[in-house]
């Protein structure tokens, strides 16, 4: 089969790989119906994350079942699926505490910019769809394996409750579908922070009721302009910078919350003003497993319409372009079709 590789920063090729084969009897091999590029792919691309050699590329995934191992009782060949980037058993109790990123047993599942990939236990990590889609479904469906999914964790974890004002730092991908997320759980007012007018323009779309342009202090401070001069109940992040972060537990209100899903790079809280800010916290690797199939079932009711926020669609043989497009901010998101 083909898929990506990277081999260094701003060098990634479609190049032949290995077909997965089952090496465990939990395993399931699938068919890519479609993948994507992420923004977190870009920290490599950008050689912010060091390339010891050269790696497949890829965590977003929805695809045909083509062949299961002996032990996957819950999932069979020819069903539509969707999982997350970490494989889980749904079985520990780390897992039924709703935290399957961190599942005793997970695995990482990347490569999946590819024809073909191997997802390890293939029961608590794949969610099948009632039957197999429609075309005009799949982005959406593949929105749910990462980019929804993570919005909706920030989202959750950001303790947003019917009613409340939300803020959201960040315009990629997730940024704007924890905009939809907030909107689905019910906020009231979703104040999305960009100053890029294609991307304020689908937040509006997605459910946001304000565009703020400012970022750092001045973002924060017409955040407080915004609310009274007390902050959001709930600030999502998703940027994963050390003036992001800042800028999220800053813009909320003493007794709010943050929840965070950028990625932290070099990210140093500082303890006294953490301290005396009275911002709950919580965050990282979203436990997208959690909500895929209450996702899913949105999804397939036509409740939400999260694929709206691939606006480049290429062949997968094209997937260098998606990078180029994403890293040169011409894409939010690049959708690739084997
Ligand atoms: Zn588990």
């Amino acid at each position: 089969m083909r898929g990506a590789v990277i081999h260094g920063p701003g060098d990634v090729r479609f190049e032949a790989r290995p077909d997965p084969v089952v090496q465990a009897p939990t395993d399931a091999i699938i068919r890519l119906s479609a993948a994507c590029v992420c923004g977190s792919d870009l920290w490599e691309y950008r050689g912010i994350n060091p390339i010891t050699g050269p790696t497949p590329m890829g965590h977003e995934y929805v695809g045909i079942v083509e062949e299961v191992g002996a032990e996957v009782t819950g999932i069979t060949p020819g069903q539509f699926v969707v999982g997350s980037f970490f494989a889980s058993d749904n079985t520990c109790e780390i897992c039924r505490a709703g935290f399957h990123t961190s599942c005793r047993h997970r695995e990482f599942v990347g490569g999946t910019q590819a024809e073909f990939l191997r997802v390890p236990l293939a029961d608590g990590t794949l969610v099948a769809t009632p039957e197999v889609p429609s075309d005009d479904l799949v982005p959406s469906l593949l929105a749910a394996s990462d980019v929804l999914g993570t919005g909706w964790f920030a989202a959750v974890a950001a303790g947003v409750q019917p009613g409340a004002t939300v803020a959201v730092v960040g315009d990629g991908a997730v940024g704007l579908l924890s905009v939809l997320a907030a909107r689905e759980l019910g906020a009231e007012r979703i104040i999305a922070m960009s100053r890029h007018e294609s991307r304020q323009k689908l937040a509006l779309e997605f459910g946001a009721t304000d565009i703020v342009t400012e970022r750092g202090d001045a973002g924060v401070a017409v955040i407080k302009e915004l609310t009274d001069g007390l902050g959001a109940h709930s600030v999502i992040e998703a940027v994963g910078t050390q003036e992001s972060m800042m800028q999220a537990i800053r813009s909320a209100r003493p007794g709010g919350a943050v929840g965070y899903v950028g990625v932290a790079h070099d990210v140093a809280l500082p303890g006294e003003e953490l301290f005396y800010s009275h911002v709950q916290l919580l965050g990282g690797p979203a436990p997208v497993r959690r909500f895929l199939p209450d996702l899913v079932d949105r999804i397939w009711r036509g409740t939400i319409d999260p694929g709206r926020v691939f606006d480049l669609t290429l062949p997968l043989a094209d997937v260098a372009e998606g990078y180029r497009a994403m890293d040169e901010r011409r894409a939010v998101k690049a959708l690739l079709r084997p």
